[in-house]
């Protein structure tokens, strides 16, 4: 179905369009929705443009896992019942969500936002690579789990940090195979990532 607006009215068209440009929203659901809208009494409206420019007002990294926080730093870092000698290091904030449903782990983690690609022109210093060797520079830190995924960037960014942090004598690690290859943390189950996590082999 294609969007075709002859004889809509201009704001129900581009409300329509904005919600088809989002994923999984096809052209039936955006117009479902914006009529749904429209039907609906206008502070349901308001309250969910409020909530939309909130996601990006009111959220930003924290400045020491890069996580996406609302609070500085986040509810993560500033926990004091956390084991932070132990970090988990993984490429998106999406990765921590399945991690932490494991129950699985207590330490703090590092959001590197992003993987090394040389073929999209990623290099080490597009992500949050020297921020986590700041982290380590006080020996603080006894243990990194490296938690990219396992796919073809994602083990090749976990082998440079390896060869980095390798020279500090800190334990590394790397979750047990057993993630199905070029998965993605974010979508794995939680017996699969508790086990992973479990079973993390030294590197
Ligand atoms: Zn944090």
């Amino acid at each position: 179905m294609k969007l075709d607006f002859n004889n809509t009215a201009e704001p129900i068209a581009r409300l329509i369009e904005e919600f088809n440009k989002l994923p999984g929203i096809g052209p039936k659901s955006a117009q479902r929705l914006t009529y749904h809208l429209l039907q609906s009494p206008q502070e349901k409206s308001e309250e969910l443009a409020k909530a939309i420019l909130s996601l990006k007002q009111d959220l930003s990294l924290c400045p020491v896992c890069f996580n996406i926080t609302d609070v500085n730093p986040c509810s993560l870092c500033s926990d004091s019942g956390r084991d932070h000698t132990k970090i988990c290091v993984v490429e998106d904030p999406a990765d921590i969500l399945p991690l932490e449903r494991t129950r699985k782990f207590n330490g703090v983690y590092h959001v590197l936002h992003g993987v090394i690609s040389p073929a999209d022109g990623i290099g080490p210093d597009e992500i949050k690579i020297k921020e986590l060797l700041m982290r380590l520079q006080d020996g603080a830190v006894t243990e990194i789990i490296l938690a990219t995924n396992p796919n073809t960037e994602g083990e090749a960014t976990a082998m440079y940090i390896h060869g980095l942090v390798a020279p500090l004598g800190i334990q590394m690690t790397r979750l047990a195979r057993g993630l199905p290859y070029g998965g993605d943390l974010e979508y794995a189950d939680d017996v699969t990532l508790s086990r992973a996590l479990e079973g993390r082999q030294q590197l």
